[in-house]
């Protein structure tokens, strides 16, 4: 069985082998008995043997939820690992040498310092893999109409704003302090066109110590009016120069490095085949030092004026994917080199074919599902019952501003409403085949949110989960900072079976959450300032 296809299987196998005693039970079948001993609070496990005099060594203690080891979505809820009166100890260099029971934390982490989180809900760091950073402020801007009006309308002018140098300072500020304040500890992000603007946000989370992907918007074609517009040559010149200085071009600079850069154009329509084929040549030269790829993929099919149609006719190409895949030339013919690959995260995929999905999996791209932007732009929804099934791995996106919401358990809310609505075809007269809909498990929903993007950014050996020797990212929710949050999860219903009162209390931590419940986001063990707190 293939699973996720980005992990080296040694370390897979080690993780399954080594660290899930649960899981393997529930994975091999030992229903009843061993489904309900998983759902009680796991037993303590995964401690490393850490240099106890370390200085900075801490535990952080709270309510701990977290995925283990390398599962694909469909068996994430085999690891979900639970810890409500939990420990997580991080060392020095922030890497966790201990997750478990408070009660089993070993003797050799007593000398460390302790933070009490106060009942607060320890999860792993929350992982934007599409956001958009020139639309700070387009949250909620009224386009009249879907994704192309929209454009036109509000974002293309609202993204020239950036080329004035102080809208372009304020605007990484707010954006590094909204993704603090959201809990979001790494971002998949499409930039400004302007490379102030860019030089603006990686100098500020890097000041931060906040994780990005990110590179300048690129287009070659738009309107007259465009700020945004640059010649071939000269797009390609700006994307190599952010690429050189912002990108951690070594080997020994890509184990530490929080910050990397994407080759990132709009979408098909803003380019030219002449474009693709020069950045693929760039990207061809860059690839192997970690370089990623991003763009947009099969959002709005509104038939002719929509953006799939539009692409098909400008590139006369069989299907959408095949100008990423080299195959941009009437026909389909191959004209440059592909994008694809497991750096590669592609937006939405809301009408893939069979075959776009198939050539993702293979590939091992992955689909950033955006559903509160589907909602907000009148898309349809990613499938998820199918997109799943094709292999791809599927990881969550806010793409804010085409999403109004920053806040990643929101966007999941979003995902589980959607999912579980889905029909073929949408509507109620006559009542549509239901095959589509799928209440999906909470586990699953923390999955998408946490571990499937580490996977998408080929970043899941340092992030993503609470495994032993992995970096520590994670969010703090407070109850006692959102009451309606505390006192439910307070007082709600328990059900008798250990199993499905986990289930439910995880969903309720997710799908009740509201941002003002952040009251800390760390990365890498470091607790992370917004503007606010270094004032
Ligand atoms: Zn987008």
């Amino acid at each position: 069985m293939k699973i996720g296809g980005h992990m080296k299987r040694s370390r897979r196998e080690f993780l399954k082998a080594t660290a899930h005693s649960g899981a393997l039970l529930a994975l091999s079948g030992v229903a009843g008995m061993a489904a309900e001993a998983q759902a009680k609070p796991a037993k303590s496990q995964n401690h490393a043997t850490p240099n106890a005099r370390e200085p900075g060594l801490t535990i952080h203690k709270g309510h701990i939820f977290h995925i283990a080891g390398s599962p694909k979505v469909t068996e994430a809820a085999a690891m979900l690992e639970w810890f409500p009166d939990g420990a997580l100890a991080v060392d020095g260099a922030g890497r966790i040498v201990f997750c478990g029971n408070w009660k089993d934390r070993p003797p050799h982490l007593s000398a460390a310092k302790v933070i009490d989180h106060q009942g607060g809900y320890l999860l792993p760091g929350f992982i934007d893999t599409h956001m958009h950073f020139p639309q700070v402020f387009c949250g909620d801007a009224y386009g009249g109409g879907q994704l192309p009006e929209w454009l036109n309308n509000c974002v293309f002018p609202s993204e020239g704003l950036l080329a004035d140098p102080t809208y372009a300072r304020m605007a990484a500020i707010e954006w590094c302090d909204r993704m603090i304040s959201s809990g979001t500890t790494m971002g998949l992000i499409f930039g400004s066109a302007f490379p102030h603007a860019q030089d603006f946000l990686f100098q500020t989370a890097k000041e931060r110590g906040l994780r990005m992907v990110c590179g300048r918007g690129i287009e070659t074609v738009a309107p007259d009016w465009s700020k945004q517009k640059t010649s071939e040559e000269e797009a390609v010149r700006l994307v190599r120069a952010e690429i050189e200085k912002w990108h951690p071009l070594t080997e020994e600079a890509r184990k530490d490095a929080l910050q990397f850069v994407a080759i990132v154009p709009r979408f098909s329509l803003s380019v030219t085949p002449k474009t693709m084929a020069a950045l693929g040549d760039l990207y061809a030269e860059y690839r192997e030092r970690g370089v990623y790829f991003t763009s947009h993929l099969n959002e709005n099919a509104r038939p002719k004026t929509g953006e799939i149609d539009m692409t098909k006719e400008k590139y006369q190409v069989e299907n959408y994917l095949d100008t990423y895949d080299g195959k941009f030339l009437p026909g389909s013919q191959v004209g440059g080199k592909s994008f694809l690959g497991k750096r590669s995260v592609f937006a939405h995929g809301v009408h893939c074919t069979d075959a776009e999905l198939a050539r993702l999996a293979e590939t091992g791209s992955s689909i950033a599902h955006c559903p509160v932007s589907q909602l907000f732009l009148g898309s349809g929804t990613m499938p998820w019952r199918r997109t799943v099934a094709s292999g791809v791995n599927v990881s969550i996106g806010s793409d804010y501003g085409g999403g109004d919401e920053f806040f990643i358990p929101q966007i999941l809310n979003a995902c589980f409403k959607v999912h579980i609505s889905e029909r073929t075809p949408v509507g109620i007269d006559p009542y549509p085949i239901d095959d589509q809909s799928i209440s999906l498990h909470p586990a699953e929903l923390l999955f998408t949110g946490t571990l499937a993007g580490a996977r998408a950014l080929d970043q899941e050996d340092r992030f993503g989960n609470f495994d032993v020797g992995k970096e520590a990212d994670f969010v703090v929710l407070d109850p006692a900072k959102c009451p309606t949050y505390g006192r439910t999860l307070k007082n709600m219903y328990q059900h008798p079976s250990p199993k499905i009162a986990r289930d439910a209390h995880l969903f309720a931590v997710i799908m009740l959450a509201r941002e003002t419940a952040v009251s800390s986001t760390y990365v890498r063990g470091r607790k992370l300032k917004t503007s606010k707190d270094l004032m």
